[in-house]
This record gives structure tokens, C-alpha cells and sequence, in this order.
């Protein structure tokens, strides 16, 4: 993708490092230009049938892919609402993580949480622990945790969970799936949900999820889950290629366009630039603490590292919001720090359709700002 590539707004591509929502192809943003058609046919069958295919390589699952019209809290509360009748037990290390819990208790569901500070990680064996001393419908986790970007083990959480049978994993990894590798299957997630604004480098609007067939089954059994999140419809719907009620059909264009894109890729190679995006930050980091005295520190301890989101300490007496600020004057933009860490972070987006050569001239530009 060449800076030539299409001017967004006044800016020019390659230069919007949110970590959400993230830059879109023009391309992508061009194929939702389309004609509308009926979401009870054959052309939405074709459609989602393509889709399906794309999704499922993504989330390396045979797993039906449920797609829902709605952001990724959506789904967020369709996996309480329709996997947890009375109880979880919540992974808290971050905003997101935190939200997870609170969307279960505003499903009136009981909540106990493992909480550890921000920019660590949950211990599986404390996980262990916990399912050992109480009874619980589901877990909830984020995989990437957005606010400090700090990546989750997973597949180490599906291990120890899949030694209580009746409890479900519930994974949050809107900023995992399309960056950080997940594998549906293989590592048995219950119920795995992203949204397309994140490292599917789309337009907000749609959420995906895989949910098991356990789950699935225990759905059948929930009362009040209400209508919209009801993954049973979902799933009913799906057997037909189609989705319960009008899905945002733009967007579904601009899915299909993107999944070309990630094919052509391959999930490795996408896997792979993203690990190699974190890497170069992290480097960038260490250098500007040795080499200029500069002392920045990425919060997230090595191995623990998301390969889609950075966050960034800065040196005492260094404000976010100026830097941010200072960056938007120059053409560049990046994330402020999240909620308490809003003064003393920054966070830099490096997910989505990102090189490591935009990347380089966005820490380029950083470099000038914080010298
Ligand atoms: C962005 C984000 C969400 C919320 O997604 P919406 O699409 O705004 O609902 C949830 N969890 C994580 C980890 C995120 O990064």
C-alpha cells in the first residue's frame, strides 16, 4: 500500500494509528458503493456464503461464523446473555476486561472477579484456583487487552477451563482475531467474538463470533436473553445463508472485499507483520531510553505483548494528551492512554492493514516530538 494509494479526508494514508477504529483500505471503503439487495434471496446467500468462508479461515474454525449488524459490545453481551444463566468469573487486568464483567452484571448475572493490575496478566494457575473454590457458568477474558496492551494466554485459560465441564470460556478478542493468532478449534474457545473496526482493519459496524456447540446448546435453555443477541436465531438463520433481521448490507460488501485481501495475505503472513510491528515498537522504545536518554517503557512485560496495540509509559513530566495533540498537528494520529492511564501513556495502533515502513515513519515523527 503506497502513500499514493488515496488521500482520507485531507490526510494521507498510512498515517492513522488508532488502535480502533483503525484505517481502511480505499478499496474496501470503495466496495461498499454498491446496490442494495434484499436480505432474503439469492444474492444475500451468495454473499454471505463467500463471507463464510473467509471468516472461518480467520478464526480457523468449522464453526458456523455468526455476523451480527451491531459493534463488539454486542456480542460481548450476547455471550452472558446466552452462556451464562447465573454466574461468572471475570479476568479484570484493563478497561475491557472490566467492561466484560460489568456487562454481565447489568445481565444480572453474580460476578466474581480476578483482578490483577493493569499491564499484567491473569495467572492460569490462579484461574484454576478460583474454578476449584466456586461454581461458575463461564469465564470471561479479553485476549487483547486494549487499554494496556497486554495479550492474554488464552489457549493456557481454554486448557485449565476445559477441566470444568459445564463452564464456558468467553473471549473477548476484538483486537486479537485478524492480528494476534487464534485457533477456534484447536484451542476449544466456547465463545470467541471480534468486531470489524479492530485489526480487520474495517469499518465499525459489524461484530463475528464463533460459539461452541455446548454453548450453542445451552442457549436453547436460557430465558430472557431477549431477541437481537438470541445466537440461536443467529444460527438458524445462517443454515440458510442468511441473518434474522436486515444486516448491514454496505458493510458486508466492504467484509467481502477485506476477506480477498486477507486470503491474498494469508493469516500467517498478517500473524506475522503484526508480530513484527510490536517487535519494531518495542525496539523503538528500548533505543529511545539508550541511545537518547529518553526514558520510555512499554507496560506490557515481554511475552505478554500484543502484537496489535502498544502502550507506552512516558518519562516523568511528559503529558499524553500533548503528545497526541502534538502528533495531530504534524498529520499523524495515535491513542491517547485509556481511562487511568489517560496522563502518563500513550498507545499506538500498529494492527490492520499497517506496514512496518508506515510504522517506522510514525516513530520517526514520535521521535521528533518527544525529543
Ligand atoms: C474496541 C474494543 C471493544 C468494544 O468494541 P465496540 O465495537 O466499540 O463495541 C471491546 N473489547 C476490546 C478489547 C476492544 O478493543
Amino acid at each position: 500500500m503506497d502513500a499514493q494509494s488515496g488521500p482520507v479526508g485531507s490526510e494521507a494514508f498510512g498515517r492513522f494509528f488508532l488502535p480502533g477504529p483503525t484505517e481502511v483500505r480505499p478499496e474496501v471503503l470503495a466496495s461498499q458503493a454498491r446496490p442494495m439487495i434484499g436480505h432474503r434471496g439469492a444474492a444475500i446467500q451468495e454473499l454471505m456464503g463467500e463471507i463464510q468462508v473467509g471468516l472461518r479461515s480467520v478464526f480457523r474454525t468449522e464453526r458456523p461464523v455468526l455476523v451480527s449488524s451491531s459493534s463488539a459490545t454486542g456480542f460481548m453481551e450476547a455471550g452472558i446473555r446466552n452462556g451464562a444463566p447465573r454466574k461468572v468469573l471475570s479476568l479484570v487486568n484493563g478497561a475491557f476486561s472490566e467492561r466484560f464483567a460489568e456487562i454481565a452484571e447489568a445481565c444480572g448475572v453474580e460476578v466474581d472477579r480476578i483482578e490483577v493490575p493493569w499491564g499484567r496478566a491473569p495467572d492460569p494457575h490462579a484461574l484454576a484456583d478460583a474454578l476449584r473454590a466456586g461454581s461458575y457458568d463461564a469465564v470471561t477474558v479479553v485476549h487483547s487487552e486494549t487499554s494496556t496492551g497486554v495479550l492474554n494466554p488464552i489457549e493456557d485459560f481454554a486448557s485449565v477451563v476445559a477441566k470444568f465441564p459445564g463452564t464456558f470460556l468467553l473471549v473477548d478478542s476484538v483486537t486479537g482475531v485478524g492480528g494476534a493468532p487464534v485457533h477456534t478449534d484447536e484451542w476449544g474457545l466456547d465463545f470467541v467474538l471480534t468486531g470489524s473496526q479492530k485489526a480487520l482493519a474495517l469499518p465499525p459496524g459489524l461484530a463475528f463470533a464463533v460459539a461452541s456447540e455446548a454453548l450453542m446448546e445451552r442457549s436453547t435453555t436460557m430465558t430472557g436473553k431477549g431477541v437481537y443477541f438470541d445466537l440461536v436465531a443467529f444460527a438458524r438463520n445462517l443454515e440458510k445463508l442468511q441473518t434474522p433481521n436486515t444486516p448491514a448490507v454496505s458493510l458486508l460488501y466492504a467484509l467481502r472485499e477485506q476477506l480477498a485481501h486477507i486470503e491474498a495475505e494469508t493469516m500467517e503472513a498478517r500473524w506475522a507483520r503484526h508480530a513484527r510491528m510490536a517487535q519494531r515498537t518495542g525496539e523503538w522504545v528500548d533505543a529511545m531510553a539508550s541511545d537518547r536518554g529518553i526514558p520510555l517503557r512499554v507496560l506490557a512485560p515481554v511475552g505478554f505483548r500484543s502484537p496489535t496495540v502498544t502502550c507506552v509509559e512516558l518519562p516523568e513530566g511528559v503529558r499524553g494528551p500533548s503528545v497526541v495533540a502534538s502528533m495531530r498537528d504534524r498529520g499523524w494520529t495515535i491513542g491517547g492512554g485509556y481511562g487511568k492511564l489517560k496522563e502518563e501513556t500513550i498507545r499506538i495502533g500498529h494492527m490492520g492493514d499497517h506496514t512496518v515502513e508506515e510504522l517506522d515513519d510514525l516513530l520517526g515523527e514520535l521521535t521528533e516530538v518527544l525529543s
